[in-house]
């Protein structure tokens, strides 16, 4: 098992202003998986992703990745599990603005050495048609390629698990195919996981599970 949650909650606030975004919640991510969390918007999708991916502390429950418990973590540990084992694509972008493309990837370089080859890397430059802005700057790009550079920098560093927030909400169709393939491949070929939170009804298809997250309560539909 990738990802394990047991009875994981979160909750903001207090008195008057107190939300239970998350509610009590198992959830298991298996190798090889790829799942989806539909649902609108306030829902709890984000809190969720990024509490599975030890971005923020759980207000209850255990996180368990690659069967490493990790509540008893400190912000240190946390930070060295991310690098390692999770592929981020969130919606704030992830890139560094001072920082040509190629140079955001030497940076990963340095803080993990599992990354992928010249020849794999060329490989999904061009399957996510960057060829042409390596040497260029985040404030360069248009906004779907800035999302396909976070994509390449999510699966650069070989996580054991990709967790991504609406990655083709600003891509037309041919371009959201792309990406959901690409990731879908990285899935299926590298026995990886995937959890991708999408309003994207054309993408479905795609998917092993569907879970639909309303008011903080997460469930599979599919
Ligand atoms: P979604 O991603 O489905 O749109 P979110 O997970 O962002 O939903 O938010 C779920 C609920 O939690 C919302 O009511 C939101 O206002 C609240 N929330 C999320 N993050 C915070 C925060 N840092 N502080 C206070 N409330 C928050
Ligand atoms: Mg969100």
């Amino acid at each position: 098992m990738v990802l394990t949650l047991e009875g994981v909650s979160k909750s903001f606030g207090k008195d008057n202003t107190y939300v239970e975004a998350l509610k009590p919640t198992d959830f298991h991510l298996e190798r090889g998986e790829m799942v989806a969390i539909i649902g609108p918007s306030g829902s709890g999708k984000s809190t969720f992703l990024t509490i599975a991916g030890l971005l923020q502390q759980p207000s209850s429950g255990q996180i368990m990745i690659n069967q490493t418990n990790t509540t008893s973590f400190n912000e240190k540990k946390r930070a060295q599990t991310r690098l390692k084992e999770i592929g981020f694509i969130l919606q704030a972008s992830n890139l560094v603005p001072f920082l040509k493309v190629k140079d955001q990837l030497k940076l990963l370089d340095k803080v993990n050495s599992n990354h992928l080859s010249k020849e794999e890397l060329a490989s999904k430059i061009n399957t996510l048609g960057l060829e042409k802005v390596m040497n260029q700057y985040p404030s360069e790009l248009s906004g779907g390629q800035r999302q396909r550079v976070a994509i390449l920098k999510a699966i650069y560093t070989n996580p054991a698990m990709i967790l991504a927030d609406e990655p083709t909400a600003s891509l037309d169709s041919e371009k959201a195919f792309a990406v959901i393939e690409l990731i879908r491949d990285e899935v299926k070929s590298m026995e990886k996981a995937a959890i991708i939170v999408t309003h994207d009804t054309r993408l479905t298809q795609y998917f092993d599970k569907v879970y639909e997250m309303k008011d903080g309560y997460l469930n599979r539909i599919n």
